[in-house]
């Protein structure tokens, strides 16, 4: 088995090397191979995304991945930006499905800035859609409006689209899921006003039937944006489009506190995966050695239950983590009074030795 490492900008190295050392403490056998990536590749070849790095992501098993990106490259052209590299793993190795768990972990209930009552046990998942919806239909682009109250003027537009099979394929990777968890799927749309979401609650009702053990909920997204901070701990599986995921995921990531603790698989339909923590490269923090590790280590043990096959390693990783929450340990995006605060660093140790009770 082999794990493309790709650690990225800001605190992206610091993060990474933390996730490598718990995945090294494991005992298993795995083959890891670092490559540059955003802006730390573009630095050193000149491009976010360089050959040898997309057929080394190409040629493995799974992709750990840390963040991308900094300010000083908003100036650059779009495609030479640091993001760009996450968006072309995506459509190079065809990874459509994008599961954001919202954890809310016992310890940090107190980090949310819902009342603890909401979140306590929350544990939801998140599927979106990722290579389809309005940020990749064509055509999109400015020109002069063609008709309308201000036909004439400068207008922008974009193209929201959706094929059945790709609404087929996510549908079934989110009924799949429900069924090794809580049995309901919710599929989020805007059927009332959009054609391409009309199709979406069409085909999405279709491809239930082959799964009668699992509950659909269909719900418009204004509603859902409502309820996942009104009552979270109704939903399961959330299933909706590109944006609509876009958006609701980082909202459900805020439920539990920290988006220094929420991990993030991405899939193809061959079960190889992108691996990586939900936030950014956070350069605000980058260097301090005051990083949060936990959502990149967490994502580590996603690929390994996902990608390579390792559901016991996964779990103990898991349970690891938990356990280091338990002794009070805590970096300094989730310290609160009464606990320890620690670095990047000492937050991988610490996990580290909680493996070898797990
Ligand atoms: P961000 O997620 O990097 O940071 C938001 C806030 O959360 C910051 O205050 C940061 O210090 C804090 N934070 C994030 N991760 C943390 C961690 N592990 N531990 C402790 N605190 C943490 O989002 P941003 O500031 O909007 O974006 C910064 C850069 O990251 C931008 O260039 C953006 O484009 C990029 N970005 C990359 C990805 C990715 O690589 N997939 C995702 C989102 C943003």
């Amino acid at each position: 088995m082999k794990i493309a490492i790709l650690p990225g900008d800001g605190i992206g190295p610091e993060i990474m090397a933390e996730a490598v050392k718990v995945l090294q403490a494991l005992d298993l056998r795995f083959e890891m191979e670092t490559a540059p990536v955003g802006g730390a590749a573009y630095e050193a070849s000149g491009h976010p995304l360089p050959e040898a790095t997309l057929r080394l992501a190409q040629q493995a098993d799974a992709i750990l991945f840390g963040a991308v990106g900094d300010w000083k490259y908003d100036k650059l052209e779009r495609h030479l930006r640091p993001e760009q590299a996450i968006l072309g793993l995506r459509k190079h190795l065809g990874l459509f499905a994008n599961f954001r768990p919202a954890i809310c972990y016992e310890q940090l209930v107190g980090a949310s800035s819902l009342k603890p009552e909401l979140v306590a046990g929350l544990d939801i998942l998140i599927i979106r859609e990722l290579t389809g919806d309005i940020y990749f239909g064509q055509p999109r682009g400015r020109r002069s409006a063609p008709d309308g109250a201000f036909a004439g003027a400068e207008e922008a537009f974009d193209t929201m689209r959706y094929t059945r099979p790709e609404i087929e394929r996510i549908a079934r990777v989110a009924f799949e899921a429900a069924r090794k968890r809580g049995k309901k799927v919710t599929s989020v749309d805007k059927a009332n006003v959009l054609e391409t979401f009309q199709f979406w609650k069409d085909v999405v009702t279709e491809v239930h039937q082959d799964y009668p053990d699992v509950t659909l909920e269909h719900m418009y997204v204004d509603n859902a944006a409502m309820q996942l901070v009104k009552a979270p701990k109704n939903f399961d599986v959330l299933v909706t489009g590109n944006m609509f995921g876009d958006i609701l995921s980082d909202e459900a990531s805020m439920l539990t506190g920290s988006i220094g603790m929420l991990p993030s698989a991405s899939l193809n339909d061959k079960g190889q995966g992108l691996y990586e923590p939900s936030h950014g490269s956070a350069p605000d923090i980058a260097g301090k050695g005051i990083a949060n590790p936990l959502a990149t280590i967490l994502s580590a043990a996603m690929m390994l239950r996902f990608s390579l096959a390792q559901p016991a390693a996964a779990e103990r990783i898991e349970a690891a983590v938990k356990q280091v929450l338990a002794q009070g340990l805590r970096t300094a995006d989730i310290w609160s009074e009464g606990t320890t605060r620690v670095g990047t660093r000492e937050m991988g140790d610490a996990v580290i030795k909680a493996l070898q009770g797990v």
